[in-house]
């Protein structure tokens, strides 16, 4: 067996390990099944690549993302190691090539996404291999507890089915106490090791602030930016709009969400590595994978759903080590929009009761029948139908697919995106040419009014009722306009294929789960409180409370975050002296109101505002109506 160390350095050139690396790279080496617990950027990654390359044959590792993946391919491929990566959208042949590689080929890695076990080519090609290691990668991915919830993760066990001799390492930087103890045992992992590592991060400032003025307040921690930031906001309309005004403000700031193409995707995030723009104003969209050393500021402007999203996402700021903030502003209208979007429009069981009737009425099911059947399935129509309201339908849909009872394409959800490339004069004069390309075209343009400014979801049933053309036309049309570069399109020909995985028993079907379903309820409720406390706590230190949430108990207090800060600064009489004197030098010169005094000097507002207080108190200041200070 080759020296662990020496692989270290003679492939990734480092000379130590990081702490828990090596516990856990013995432990995978002693042939145990591992669980792997560490922070984003602790290191996950070695900690399979390694023993992988100790042991002969070859490791298989499964990951929820293609970009994950195509990147870590790429980063072994550079230090000279074989490794390939199944994702969609390879044909069969070039699958056949693929997997005959990895059995003649000498290749020490094969990544591939959960949904690839389902295959029997993969699954007899695994068979055939010699391997040494299977790793999952975000393995709270098969926990319906935890947020990430990828059902396709449960194929997993076919690995252990295959190959039960031969160790798991799973890995993860999220996992509530429950998720991990529920993704141990999905994962059938036999008494697993389990290495935690602490997920406090000493250089991380986790800040909550209630404020009207979201954008003023985003403004004063930007300006001072010397490195990169991320603004986290809750719909893709929000991230134009919020990149707009900061750009207006003179900050340098785009935009990213799920909406836009990957090339622009791809440009966006180019940009922002590159510091050419300092602040990404995103949605979740934006998140898993994206390592980016010099993030000084995460600022979420609304209510996270869950703490565990909220620390993921707050942990991208600083993985350079390096002081940053994790900033998260709210209103209190913001507390009661995380409770209606996420806690009232649950799905009790008797809504599942109702959409599961009306759905399988909807297709026709039979009663006793429909299992495997598979439809084309119109959201909108459905609920247009039906007059449902479409939050909840859509959440109960959700629900139905996490329990298994029907089975949703991966496009729900998601719609057909179109952007126009060419002027609008442009695009008039090419509608000119043929009558049915001006109906449809102009029609498309009279509906989405923003389209030639950015990328537009469009509802092509729409188009096909306001223009009485057939799908089919609406659809060969608008490949005609890709295709002379009028357009750049994703198009979803259909809302989803749905597929009923059990027959219809209507609320029999239901019943079965019904305790699953409240169960998952108390749990999201549960999530949503859980953020509402961690705000409403102002007592006890930030990072002690994300941790404790995270089953660590033996945190002590950071002295940097919001709480600590409070706590600790208290100013001493000769600083309020100095504060006193600053601001009556500052009303001298001119009458200002406490916010435009505030970003003229370095003390916190809260001390400011106190300041100002005991000046009126004596009589030193007034105030106008203007709220505006001056002298007495
Ligand atoms: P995670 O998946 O836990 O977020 P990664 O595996 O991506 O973390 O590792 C984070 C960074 O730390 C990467 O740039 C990686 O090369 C680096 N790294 C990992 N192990 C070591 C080590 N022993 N010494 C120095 N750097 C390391």
């Amino acid at each position: 067996m080759t020296n662990v160390r020496d692989i270290l350095t003679k492939y990734w050139g480092y000379t130590s390990f990081k702490p828990m690396q090596e516990e856990i790279i013995t432990s995978v080496m002693d042939g145990k099944d591992t669980v792997a617990l560490l922070p984003t950027g602790g290191g996950k990654s070695l900690c399979f690549q390694i023993p992988a390359m100790a042991m002969d044959g070859i490791c298989i590792v499964v990951s929820p993302l293609v970009a994950l993946m195509g990147d870590q391919v790429n980063a072994l491929k550079e230090r000279g190691i074989k490794a390939l990566k199944l994702t969609g959208g390879i044909s069969f042949d070039e699958l056949n090539t693929l997997l005959d590689n990895t059995l003649y080929g000498n290749y020490k890695f094969l990544y591939l996404s959960p949904e690839r076990l389902q295959q029997e080519i993969v699954q007899n090609y695994i068979k055939q291999m010699n391997v040494n290691l299977i790793a999952v990668d975000e393995a709270h991915c098969i926990s319906q507890w935890g947020n990430d919830f990828r059902p396709a993760y449960k194929n997993i066990t076919l690995l252990r089915e295959i190959h039960p001799l031969i160790p798991i390492i799973a890995l993860t930087a999220t996992a509530t106490p429950e998720v991990l103890e529920d993704t141990i045992s999905e994962l059938k992992m036999e008494l697993p090791a389990v290495f935690r590592n602490s997920f406090v991060r000493e250089n991380l400032s986790y800040q909550v602030f209630k404020e009207e003025d979201k954008l003023y307040k985003t403004e004063q921690f930007l300006k001072t930016n010397n490195g990169s930031a991320i603004v986290y906001v809750r719909n893709r309309k929000g991230t134009i709009e919020i990149s707009e005004q900061l750009n207006s403000l003179g900050i340098s700031a785009t935009f990213y969400h799920g909406g836009i193409s990957a090339k622009e995707k791809a440009q966006k995030l180019q940009a922002w590595r590159n510091g050419v723009v300092s602040t990404m104003v995103a949605t979740n969209a934006f998140g898993m994978g994206i390592d980016h050393a010099n993030v000084r500021f995460v600022i979420h402007l609304q209510i996270p759903e869950s703490l565990e999203s909220y620390f993921q996402e707050a942990g991208r700021a600083g993985r350079d080590g390096q002081y940053a903030a994790a900033v998260l502003l709210y209103n209190e209208y913001d507390k009661i929009y995380v409770k209606q979007q996420f806690v009232e429009s649950l799905p009790t069981t008797s809504d599942l009761k109702n959409i599961y009737r009306t759905l399988s009425n909807y297709f026709q099911i039979p009663y006793g029948e429909g299992e495997f059947t598979k439809h084309n399935f119109g959201f909108s129509e459905f609920c247009k139908t039906y007059s449902l309201n479409t939050l909840l339908a859509y959440n109960a849909l959700n629900s139905l697919d996490r329990l298994g009872i029907i089975q949703l394409s991966q496009e729900f959800g998601r719609k057909s995106i179109v952007q126009f490339l060419i002027s609008s004069e442009k695009v008039l004069q090419y509608f000119e040419k043929d009558i049915t390309t001006s109906v449809i075209g102009k029609t498309i343009l009279r509906i989405y009014g923003g389209i030639f400014e950015m990328p537009t979801a469009i509802n092509l049933d729409l188009i096909v009722n306001k223009t009485g053309q057939p799908i089919e036309t609406v659809i060969s049309i608008l490949k005609k306009m890709e295709r002379d570069q009028v357009v750049e399109m994703t198009l979803q020909i259909t809302d989803a294929t749905l597929t009923f995985l059990v027959p219809r028993e209507d609320d029999k079907t239901i019943n079965v789960i019904s305790r699953e379903v409240e169960a998952l309820n108390r749990k999201k409720k549960a999530q949503v409180n859980s953020v509402l406390n961690y705000i409403a706590n102002t007592k006890t230190c930030r990072s002690v409370q994300l941790v404790m949430y995270f089953g660590e108990t033996t945190a002590s207090k950071c002295g940097i975050c919001s709480v600590c800060k409070t706590q600790t600064k208290k100013l001493s009489k000769t600083e309020m002296q100095q504060l006193a004197e600053q601001i009556l030098a500052l009303l001298e010169e001119a009458e200002l109101t406490s916010r435009e005094i505030s970003e003229k000097l370095t003390f916190a507002e809260t001390d400011i505002l106190k300041v100002l207080r005991l000046l009126m108190d004596a009589e030193k200041i007034n105030a106008n109506p203007k709220n505006q200070y001056y002298l007495n």
